[in-house]
């Protein structure tokens, strides 16, 4: 009797283990221990999404000629169980303008640090250019922060997108931003309405050392919005307030505010990729 209790025992053990998932990481694995699961941290990210050429003369003031090699960039922030994103990106390889190299989806970059495109909760767009909203669809639980005015012109121009609009209206997920607005303490949506008519600009005062001003395509260079130097005509809405608020990225730059902005390589070199295409620059 005592054998067959035994049997049994020994048998029930092995099914138990057995019948159980056996969760293994091989990257994760070194000379037999485990190490934990690497996780995003706290704070901001540059990711990148690809690279292409593009005139200078849509990108800087002063230089007609020539193209430069530009980098698309969208932004995340990450507090605790918060994520953030700072434009979308565009979910695919091509818009009407240009064609991105090297594209990866941002869902996909995303997704190799362990965040799902469920679990982003706010979308703030600086524009409604499609590099910048573009993968706005991928984020269905996402609340959007945009202008009217863009808002408007991203549902007339990016038809691809639209229907996803329109479900994100009637869910009442689209916050719509008439004014400066803090969305959290010291992160505050700036208006400008130089580069599109509703285009808008973050500032995130972390700390009296740590404060970031995130630029939108109102400037493309950082070292030339550190002396207030933004656009041609040829690329603004409006070229007074893209001026004005180019006076106000070299007065925050030279007290100590650093500033990013969408497309230049230089902000890869700023911070450590820390997942692939995704960069710390906090
Ligand atoms: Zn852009």
């Amino acid at each position: 009797m005592k054998i067959f209790i035994l049997m049994v025992s020994i048998l029930l053990f092995y099914c138990g283990t057995s019948s159980s998932p056996k969760v293994k990481n091989p990257s994760l694995e070194i000379s037999g221990s485990k190490l934990p699961l690497r996780e995003l941290q706290d704070g901001l990210y540059a990711i990148l999404l690809g690279k292409s050429f593009y005139p200078n003369r849509l990108t800087n003031s002063d230089i007609r000629d020539g193209e430069s090699e530009i980098v698309f960039l969208f932004y995340l922030i990450k507090l605790e169980k918060r994520y953030i994103l700072i434009d979308t990106g565009t979910s695919s390889i091509s818009n009407p303008d240009i064609t991105i190299h090297n594209w990866i989806s941002p869902d996909k970059i995303l997704g190799s640090a362990g965040i799902k495109p469920g679990m982003i909760g706010e979308i703030i767009l600086t524009h409604f250019h499609s590099d910048h909203s573009g993968g706005i669809g991928l984020f269905p639980n996402a609340k959007i922060y945009v202008t009217p005015e863009d808002w408007d012109a991203l549902k007339k121009t990016n038809r691809s997108v639209n229907s996803k609009l329109v479900a994100k209206e009637r869910s009442k997920k689209v916050q719509f931003v008439n004014s400066s607005l803090e969305v959290f303490q010291n992160f505050r949506i700036l208006l400008t309405g130089g580069h599109t008519q509703g285009s808008i600009a973050v500032e995130w005062l972390v700390s009296s050392g740590k404060k970031f001003l995130i630029t939108g395509d109102e400037c493309y260079w950082i070292e030339f919005c550190k002396q207030g130097q933004g656009l041609s005509s040829e690329a603004t809405f409006s070229l007074s307030n893209n001026k004005e608020f180019l006076d106000y990225v070299s007065v925050l730059s030279s007290s100590g505010t650093k500033v990013l902005t969408m497309h230049d390589p230089n902000i890869l070199s700023l911070g450590e990729e820390v997942f692939p295409r995704i960069y710390k620059v906090d």
